[in-house]
C-alpha cells in the first residue's frame, strides 16, 4: 500500500483561493455553532481551547477543499479523535467515579456511558422485553442512550457506513496504528476474512437476544481495555479482561502495524458489519470510472477495510463495506475513483465529493470537536498543575 500522492481533482485544483474561502464559510459557521452551542465556556482555559479546536478543523477542512485530498487530512482528525476521546473519557471517568473500573454498584445506578457498539444486540431484546438491555441512562449524563441513537440515526441516513471512517470515535485507533510502519510486513490477506465481522455480528445478535445482555461488550470489546472494564473480582471477570486486552493488543495495535489496514474495524467489528448494511439506504457511495481505469490495483491495495477488489473495480463499484474514507479516490493515478451520488453520473465526482464533506466533517466536528477541546483543556491542566481532573 502506499501513500504517494495522486493527481488531485481538476475541479479543485482550478479553483481560487477566494472560492475555497468561500466553500469554507458555511463550515465556520457551522463548527462554531456545534461547538460551542451557541454559548462560549465561562472560563478562559476552555475558550481558549475550543478557539485552537475551531482553527484547527477549519484549517483542515480548508486544506480538504483545497488540495482535493480527502484520506489525507479526514485521516488527521480521525485519529486526534481517537487519542482525545481516550482522554477525555478516562479522565471524566475518574472525576465521576474516582477510577476507569466499573463496579456492580455503577452498573446498577445506570449511569454507564452508552457507545453505538451496542446498538445491533439492543434491537431485538428491545422488541422483546420493551427495555435497553444497557445499564446506561436513557437521557442523563454525558453519552446518554437517547442521544446516541439520535446521533446515529442521523449519522447513518447521512453517511451510510462512512460512520466508520468519519465519527466513530474507536476507528481513530486501529488507523493510528496502521500508520506506523511505512510498508505492510504482511501483505496478503485472504479475503474469506471480510465475511468475519457479519459471523461475529450473527454471534452476539443472537446471543445477546437469548441471555437478555450485550454479549460483544461482555466478551470480545478490545476498547474495554482503554476505556472502562469491570472490577476483576473474579475468575470470569479476569478471563473477560484477558480476552479485552489481547483482543486490543493483536487486532488494534499488532495487525494494523503490521498490514497497515484496519484490522479491528475490516475484519472483526459487529457493528461495522450492521453499519455497512446502512450504505444500501444512504446517497452517497465511492465509484469507479470504467472508462479511466487502467486496473493497476492501486485503490485496491490501498483500501485499509477491504472494500475493494478486482471483481468489484471490474464493476465500478466498491464493496458494502466501503467507509467513504477517501483513501482509493487520493490514491488513483488515472482519477477514475471518486465521491459519487447515487442516480447521478460518475463524471460530477467533484462536486459530490464536496456535497458528501459538508456532513461527513460535521458528524465528525460533532462527535469529536468536544473531545478535542476538552483532552486539550486536561493536558493544558496537567502541565500546569500535574492532574487532569477538573
Ligand atoms: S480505480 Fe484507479 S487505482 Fe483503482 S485500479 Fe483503477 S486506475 Fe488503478
Ligand atoms: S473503497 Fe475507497 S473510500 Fe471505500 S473504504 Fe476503501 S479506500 Fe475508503
Amino acid at each position: 500500500m502506499s501513500d504517494a500522492p495522486a493527481e488531485v481533482q481538476p475541479l479543485l485544483r482550478k479553483a481560487g483561493l477566494f472560492k475555497d474561502i468561500l466553500l469554507n464559510l458555511p463550515m465556520m459557521l457551522l463548527t462554531a455553532m456545534m461547538l460551542t452551542g451557541g454559548q462560549a465556556p465561562g472560563d478562559l482555559l476552555h475558550r481558549t481551547t475550543l478557539a485552537v479546536t475551531f482553527i484547527f478543523v477549519n484549517l483542515l477542512f480548508f486544506l480538504m477543499v483545497r488540495t482535493g485530498k480527502t484520506h489525507k487530512y479526514r485521516s488527521s482528525l480521525f485519529i486526534i479523535i481517537a487519542v482525545c476521546f481516550v482522554i477525555s473519557f478516562v479522565s471524566n471517568l475518574i472525576e465521576v467515579r474516582g477510577s476507569m473500573v466499573l463496579t456492580a454498584e455503577d452498573m446498577y445506578s445506570g449511569e454507564t456511558p452508552f457507545c453505538h457498539l451496542v446498538i445491533p444486540m439492543i434491537i431485538i431484546p428491545a422488541a422483546l422485553t420493551r427495555t435497553i438491555i444497557f445499564p446506561g441512562s436513557m437521557l442523563e449524563g454525558f453519552a446518554s442512550i437517547a442521544s446516541m441513537i439520535v446521533l446515529w440515526t442521523g449519522a447513518s441516513l447521512v453517511l451510510g457506513r462512512a460512520w466508520c471512517s468519519w465519527v466513530c470515535f474507536f476507528g481513530g485507533m486501529d488507523e493510528g496504528f496502521s500508520r506506523l510502519c511505512r510498508r505492510p510486513v504482511i501483505k496478503r490477506i485472504d479475503r474469506k476474512w471480510t465475511y468475519l465481522p457479519y459471523a461475529v455480528l450473527l454471534a452476539v445478535v443472537l446471543t445477546s437476544a437469548l441471555t437478555l445482555s450485550p454479549t460483544y461488550c461482555e466478551w470480545l470489546c478490545p476498547f474495554k481495555a482503554v476505556t472502562e472494564f469491570v472490577e476483576i473480582n473474579s475468575f470470569k471477570v479476569m478471563v473477560q479482561t484477558v480476552i479485552f486486552v489481547s483482543l486490543f493488543v493483536g487486532l488494534v495495535v499488532v495487525l494494523p502495524a503490521l498490514t497497515r489496514r484496519r484490522i479491528q474495524c475490516g475484519l472483526f467489528c459487529p457493528f461495522a458489519a450492521f453499519q455497512s448494511l446502512t450504505n444500501k439506504i444512504n446517497v452517497f457511495d465511492v465509484r469507479i470510472d470504467r472508462d479511466k481505469c487502467n486496473l493497476c490495483k492501486r485503490c485496491i491495495n490501498a483500501c485499509p477495510t477491504f472494500s475493494l477488489d478486482e471483481q468489484s473495480v471490474r464493476n465500478g463499484r466498491t464493496c458494502l463495506s466501503c467507509t467513504k474514507c477517501g483513501q482509493c479516490v487520493d490514491n488513483c493515478p488515472q482519477q477514475a475513483a471518486s465521491f459519487h451520488i447515487k442516480g447521478t453520473p460518475v463524471a460530477v465526482g467533484g462536486k459530490a465529493r464536496m456535497l458528501f464533506l459538508y456532513p461527513a466533517f460535521l458528524f465528525a466536528v460533532i462527535i469529536g470537536g468536544g473531545m478535542i477541546s476538552d483532552a486539550l483543556a486536561r493536558i493544558i491542566k496537567l502541565i500546569s498543575t500535574g492532574s487532569m481532573i477538573h
